[in-house]
């Protein structure tokens, strides 16, 4: 038996769905397998960022998101403790998702919604896509890539049947043990081992009143012997996670080490019931190439990093939505060679930042370990108090780091894309826990709310779109012929908006159906097909010198080599 799909997903985590809802969402028909039937014993990611919910919103699906039935008055507070029953540290205190407010450069806020609510509702998006085929129970057991496509090898689970499914592109989103990263040759350069951790999923409905801790979203324990411990409220009622920390030394933890850790965080025996156990290896790793001419990964496939910080499942939708316009571009036959070349050059330095913050904060969780805790915030009395606040201080100032990342969120940018056209100007630092919107060419393109009640983000994500900004704005003419000729979807809107203007800094500029600038001007360009081209990964940018400095010497770093079809 044999089958045809023009793109092949492998794995139906989150990062799977995404790609195929946003390749459904473009009309593009694709057939996501699942090796099991999708139930999750365990949920992972918690925190959908807020870029994620940027994508969200223009799927059309975030007010799912919001609904999903997390409670919107779970106060998200972060607690250092000695135990629940012990003292507190310190706290950094966030109110419920309801209260949140979106940040001022963004339409969207972050949303706590765990990975069995968050992955049901992405299942459900790709469900209202008739060209797109989900299948669970179906492993994919092997592949092999031609200059045309790929043919793979996929097994029935319940029957044991293997059946033939032909695709031109085959993306493994099939997570950190990757069978079609392995199979493509891919290599992954890092730390294979950062923490032996076992994460334990309990029931306990009493368990905010067991304590005088009041409901909050994380405790971090810390012992004589630094951070120990962390339980984080899963579903803001009576599912909790615990994670035995552990180190680089490989230790198995036993029921009686479950049992006793869940007795030493609450300071008594209480009643609860362990729904699983899950023990896992924290890695720090990114694979050495996202794909080949025909298979790309992306998710943990491409990248495995801690959880500290909530990045993992958040990058790989964006490796998700950067490939899937591409692929898009490449099915549709207004491709160049570049374009999908440079799914990796954008997308890995994204990885390898986020998966080095992600390591930075684990380091910092364990900075306790490095500086032990004086043995009096153990102990009652003035000169405990007085301990605690100064070694409680000291902590939470140092794990603010990872409660405010906004500029990893929204601030990544494809500045040496090959398929972005640098305009001179330089690059600011890449930015942290605030983040100034930019509308440099490779930045995603700022967030402004409209007259109507839309953001300026609901302009973008089919096809290109060319702002003409200001009551001057120079004609569009040359880039849209260009355009045609090409064959490349463009979509002029011509906007007077003073804070649109100062936010994007420029007369013309061209936003790439990922929301982010490919190029901008304020006079129309000299050769408009050359621009088109690059966008469409046909121009064949050439770096003439290291960006950084065409960047100090304010000088455009890219030029366009022939490259017409
Ligand atoms: C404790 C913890 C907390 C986390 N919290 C967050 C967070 O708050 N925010 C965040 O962004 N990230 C978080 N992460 C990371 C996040 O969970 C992962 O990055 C995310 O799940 C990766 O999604 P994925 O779809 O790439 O891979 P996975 O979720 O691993 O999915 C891969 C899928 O592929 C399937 N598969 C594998 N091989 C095959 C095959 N041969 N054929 C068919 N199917 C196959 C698997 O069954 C699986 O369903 C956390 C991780 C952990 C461990």
């Amino acid at each position: 038996m044999s089958e045809h799909t023009p793109v092949l997903i492998v794995g139906a985590g989150p990062v799977g769905l995404a790609l195929a809802g946003e390749l459904g969402w473009r009309g593009v028909a694709c057939t996501l397998i699942e090796k099991t039937d999708g139930a999750i014993e365990q949920p992972k990611m918690d925190i959908v960022g807020p870029r994620t919910m940027e994508f969200c919103r223009r799927w059309g699906i975030a007010d799912w998101v919001r609904d999903a039935p997390y409670p919107g008055d779970y106060p998200q507070d972060c607690v250092y403790v000695t135990g629940l029953n012990g003292y507190e540290l310190g706290r950094e205190c966030f109110p419920g998702r309801a209260q949140e407010k979106c940040p001022p450069q963004s339409p969207q806020k972050r949303e706590r919604v765990p990975q069995d609510m968050f992955d049901p509702i992405l299942r459900r998006f790709v469900g209202t896509f008739p060209h797109v085929r989900l299948r669970y129970g179906a492993e994919l057991m092997s592949f092999a890539e031609t200059a045309d496509g790929v043919t793979a090898q996929v097994r029935d689970v319940a029957t044991g049947e293997t059946r033939q499914v032909s695709a031109d592109y085959l993306v493994g989103t099939d997570g950190g043990a990757s069978l079609v990263r392995e199979r493509a040759g891919i290599t992954m350069s890092g730390n294979p081992a950062l923490t032996y951790t076992t994460n334990v999923m309990f029931r306990c409905a009493d368990f905010p009143v067991l304590h005088d801790k009041g409901r909050a979203y994380r405790f971090i324990f810390v012992g004589p012997e630094g951070t120990w411990l962390t339980i984080v409220a899963i579903n803001g009622g009576d599912r909790f996670r615990m994670s035995i920390v552990g180190s680089a030394d490989k230790v198995t933890h036993t029921e009686a080490d479950i049992r006793g850790a869940l007795a030493r965080a609450m300071g008594r025996a209480f009643d609860y019931e362990i729904l699983s156990v899950m023990r896992w290896v924290r890695r720090e790793l990114v694979a050495d190439s996202y794909g080949t001419q025909r298979v790309f990964i992306a998710g943990d496939a491409a990248h495995l990093m801690s959880p500290t910080g909530g990045f993992g499942m958040n990058t790989g939708i964006q490796d998700a939505v950067d490939l899937g316009w591409k692929l898009e571009a490449a099915l549709r036959g207004w491709v160049g060679d570049a374009l999908l070349r440079s799914y990796e050059i954008e997308r890995r330095p994204v990885a390898v930042r986020n998966v080095t913050e992600a390591s930075s904060n684990l380091g910092r969780m364990l900075a306790t370990r490095q500086r032990l805790p004086p043995a009096e915030i153990f102990q009652a009395g003035p000169a405990g108090d007085a301990a605690r606040a100064e070694y409680g201080r000291w902590f939470t100032e140092t794990m603010r780091h990872e409660w405010f990342t906004l500029g990893f969120h929204l601030g990544y940018r494809y500045d040496r894309s090959p398929i972005v056209c640098a305009d001179g100007t330089p690059a600011p630092p890449l930015p942290t826990a605030s983040y100034v919107q930019t509308a440099r060419p490779g930045a995603r393109a700022p967030h402004a709310w409209l007259p109507d009640g839309r953001s300026t983000l609901d302009l973008f994500g089919r096809g290109f779109v060319l702002l003409r900004l200001g009551r001057d704005a120079p004609g569009s003419e040359n880039m849209e012929r260009a355009a045609a000729q090409a064959g490349v979807p463009l979509e002029v809107i011509a906007l007077d908006l003073p804070e649109v203007s100062d936010l994007y800094q420029r007369r013309l500029v061209l936003v790439r159906p990922d929301g982010h600038v490919a190029w901008r001007a304020d006079e129309p360009p000299a050769d408009a097909r050359a621009v088109i081209d690059i966008v469409r990964g046909a121009g064949e940018c050439a770096t003439l010198v290291a960006p950084a400095d065409a960047e100090a010497a304010g000088s455009a770093i890219h030029t366009v080599r022939g490259g017409r079809p």
